[in-house]
């Protein structure tokens, strides 16, 4: 079996010890879900090779890293990655071969000094973390130990509530849905195992009434169906019939999560959507309303990522309540969360590692979200590879919720698959997160 197809939960004999060093570091050019270029990189220690690719996110947040893209319009539309590839096969390279590899935090902190910059821009984001990553999974395969272990020691045992994206809007689909997310989130069960099986059939339960509807089953990005619907609340009714639909319970088995992606559609103050528009403390009111009537546990980016006025309102009025969770507003970033921690805003981090660039980063950032009890969701982006390095980085770290899109698409799957694998590989010590999750303290 090639060294790439091993799964990242078999536990094996450590590779002998003794002056190992880094023999192989390279990258390449590989394509992402939306077929556009992104970053694979190798890395070979003693004879072992490791590969890990990143993903590419397209509703970003402003302060993201930066995902170095080679402008050359001849190529992929200037959406090209030549550049940091050569970052990876000449000086990182440069740097790691020859020498032990450096341990997590020492190798990280020697990507960012070679960089030099504040978000990445010399090397690439994208270049630095396919090697931290890759770096990651050696570790693991020369220890003989599961990645979620090797990251996250002896106690990671804590499987994620499956948060599946199955209605689709915004940047992510070519419909007149202004949000972008509508998240299945089953969260009632007992294991990650039942509550992939329910999100799935919940999933084709929602194909079959769309499809006897005359409603498109087509999808976006992730996975999710795009249907000719543009109210939020069209979004919500459809799912909560489809729980019903598969026989499963909402609010007590199956709750529901929305990522409004709300930068997409707030200009000049207000937001604007389905042909109306809002104050954001209109919004505030609109989503309590919804509260009240929908199963909602958790809303991601309910506000744009420059209204503080309206995050801060949020968090007062409903942050008792629900989960308020940050993506654009913090894009992984722990000086971000020191500041939102501070200002009262929101009550969750969205970790998605490509908006920092290293996995070292996202462990800070988890420990500042930690410090102030505020939640942690585990995230992919909307243009994926078949790399599941995120599921064993969310048990790693037990972030407790994780999403990856709909129960469906091999990038997304990936993911799902890569846990039931953790699961089984956890035997009776797995632990399944659960709605308490969700829940505030207090
Ligand atoms: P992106 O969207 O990956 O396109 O940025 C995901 C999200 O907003 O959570
Ligand atoms: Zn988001």
């Amino acid at each position: 079996m090639p060294a790439s197809e091993i799964p990242d939960t078999q536990r094996r004999s450590p590779a002998s010890t003794g002056a190992m060093t880094v023999d192989l570091v390279t990258a390449r050019e590989i394509l992402d879900s939306r077929g556009l270029p992104t970053v694979e990189v190798a890395i070979g220690v003693g004879g072992e090779i490791a590969i890990a690719s990143v993903p590419s996110g397209k509703s970003t947040g402003k302060r993201e890293a930066l995902e170095r893209r080679d402008k050359d319009a001849h190529r992929y539309g200037g959406k090209g990655v030549l550049g940091a590839v050569g970052a990876v096969n000449g000086e990182i390279a440069a740097t790691l071969l020859g020498h032990p590899l450096p341990d997590r935090e020492a190798l990280d902190r020697r990507l960012c000094e070679l960089d030099g910059t504040p978000n990445k821009s010399r090397l690439g984001a994208n270049a630095i973390l396919a090697v931290s990553l890759a770096a990651a999974r050696i570790r693991a395969r020369i220890a003989g130990v599961p990645l979620y272990e090797s990251l996250g020691g002896p106690g990671a045992r804590l499987l994620p509530v499956p948060c599946f994206n199955v209605i689709n809007g915004g940047a992510h689909a070519p419909n007149e849905l202004a949000f972008q997310e509508f998240m299945l989130v089953p969260a009632g069960f007992d294991t990650y195992g039942e509550a992939l099986r329910a999100g799935a059939e919940t999933y084709h339960a929602l194909a079959k009434l769309l499809a006897d509807a005359g409603l498109s089953t087509a999808v976006g990005d992730e996975g999710g169906f795009a249907p000719a619907i543009r109210h939020p609340t069209d979004a919500l009714d459809w799912i909560v019939r489809a729980i019903e639909a598969a026989n499963y319970k909402p609010g007590v088995e199956i709750f529901i999560a929305l990522d409004p992606a709300a930068s997409a559609f707030f200009s000049k103050g207000k937001y604007h959507f389905a042909g109306s528009r809002y104050e954001s403390e209109e919004m505030t009111d609109l989503y309590a309303e919804w509260m009240a009537r929908y199963p909602i546990v958790s809303i991601e980016d309910g506000f744009a990522e420059d209204d503080v006025h309206g995050w801060k309102h949020v968090t007062e009025r409903l942050g008792a309540r629900v989960q308020i969770v940050g993506d654009d507003i913090f894009v992984s970033n722990p000086d971000r969360i020191r500041w939102a921690i501070g200002e009262r805003i929101a009550n969750a981090v969205l970790l998605k590692p490509n908006q920092i660039g290293t996995v070292s980063e996202i462990f800070d950032t988890t420990a500042v979200a930690e410090s102030a009890d505020y939640h942690l969701m585990m995230s992919h982006r909307s243009g994926e590879t078949d790399d599941s390095f995120i599921a064993d980085l969310a048990v790693a770290l037990g972030t407790g919720q994780i999403k990856a899109g709909a129960p469906a698409r091999g990038e997304r799957l990936a993911k799902y698959n890569q846990l039931l694998r953790i699961e089984d590989s956890l035997g009776s010590r797995a632990q399944f997160a659960g709605i308490r999750t969700f829940r505030r303290p207090g």
